[in-house]
């Protein structure tokens, strides 16, 4: 198959022309005044979609990283935590708080839904000793592509002073999220999602109320500790080498981002949303999750059971040279994912959901073609003619 190939993943995402030009550089001297200038840039910009005035830090890692800053930095060995989990991403977060000692309460919802709310608020009122120390959730729960509706928070926990920390490495600039107005403490992003950068930074902003549970936390760390990370930011640098090209490629994406602004960036996503749920629907499939919180980032589309989702990632591939991901753990060969965020251009759903239809014939499954495409052409139609 010749061609370039069409990656609608979620994460990592494709990457714009510019960005890819911008990082196309030399190597500079990271303490330097240039990088200076590009550190500051990137501050400001990053702040801007997370919606906040407080402290960033940026590591050279993957997401994963910066969850694992959170809990080293945050946190104490033997601390009470309750994790939110709603999938994979969700068990992990927990995981690695348990990996650090902490002692380790989990609520979880059946994989496809929301978290109910109503659980933590129950617990939290429990909690009448203020024992919790930090609360987990993941905004955006990749591994299924439900959302979990995080300004709800702020009400359900009222004045328990427990940390929230959230996983927002998929939902950065594809769905709105408020760190300060919803009162979020420590909130964790990565490059390769809807930054529409390659993958190698994180991202984890942290409030005064995180600074405060950092004076107290006894957890040894040494590469992700915060106050060296802010001690050089105040310097316009990074304790350690950064990854320069990567900085390049984030300060011309964060360009485009302010461009476009972030509401019309929000609204793209959720039309994505609707683009594909309602032309797979049409094509006789199911989703996996409820209408109500259905991702603008990445959609699970329940295979028919007697194809599997794996061979109709496979006909996409080789015929189509498209890229879908898989269902992770107990959803491999359930669901297939279909990414749709950062540098993803209306016509590639079209396009997408084209092959998708001819995959499904070619595989045996009842249907006619262009069922799907025309309702996708028809909502395109409508939002541009
Ligand atoms: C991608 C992702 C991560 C981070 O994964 P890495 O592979 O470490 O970058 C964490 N949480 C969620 C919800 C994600 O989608």
């Amino acid at each position: 198959m010749t061609g370039e190939q069409f990656l609608l993943l979620p994460g990592p995402t494709p990457i714009p022309d510019r960005v890819l030009r911008a990082m196309n550089r030399p190597m500079i001297n990271h303490r330097g005044p240039e990088f200076k200038n590009i550190i500051f840039e990137i501050m400001e910009g990053v702040k801007k979609i997370y919606q906040t005035k407080h402290n960033i830090l940026i590591y050279p890692s993957s997401g994963t990283g910066a969850l694992e800053a959170a809990i080293v930095n945050f946190i104490s060995p033997g601390d009470k935590v309750l994790a939110v989990s709603i999938g994979v991403f969700g068990e992990r977060f927990a995981t690695i708080a348990q990996k650090f000692g902490a002692d380790v309460e989990i609520i979880e919802s059946e994989w496809g839904k929301p978290i109910d709310f109503q659980l933590i608020r129950d617990r939290v009122l429990k909690d009448v000793n203020n024992e919790i120390k930090a609360i987990l959730i993941t905004h955006n729960e990749t591994s299924t592509g439900v959302f979990n509706d995080i300004k709800l928070l702020k009400e359900v926990l009222g004045d328990h002073p427990a940390l929230v920390m959230v996983d927002a490495v998929s939902s950065l600039a594809a769905l709105d999220l408020k760190m300060d107005d919803w009162e979020l403490d420590v909130v964790i992003s990565g490059s390769q999602k809807a930054f529409m950068v390659p993958p190698g930074l994180s991202f984890m902003a942290f409030n005064e109320k995180a600074l405060q549970a950092y004076e107290n936390s006894r957890m040894p760390k040494f590469y992700w500790d915060i106050s060296l990370g802010l001690d050089y930011l105040e310097k316009g640098q990074t304790p350690f080498t950064p990854a320069i090209s990567i900085f390049y490629g984030l300060q011309e994406s964060l360009r485009m981002m302010l461009e476009e602004g972030l509401d019309n960036i929000l609204n793209r996503h959720q039309f994505y949303r609707q683009i594909v749920r309602l032309s797979v629907k049409e094509m006789g499939l199911n989703l996996l999750a409820p209408e109500s919180n259905a991702s603008p980032a990445v959609t699970s589309v329940i295979a028919p059971n007697n194809i599997g989702a794996n061979r109709i990632r496979r006909v996409m591939q080789d015929e189509f040279n498209i890229t879908l991901a898989g269902g992770q753990k107990s959803l491999d060969d359930v669901v297939f994912r279909i990414g749709h965020l950062g540098y993803i251009r209306e016509l590639d759903l079209l396009s997408c959901l084209a092959a998708l239809e001819m995959a499904l014939v070619k595989l045996g499954f009842n249907l006619e073609l262009g069922c799907g495409i025309k309702k996708a052409q028809t909502l395109l139609y409508d939002n541009h003619c």
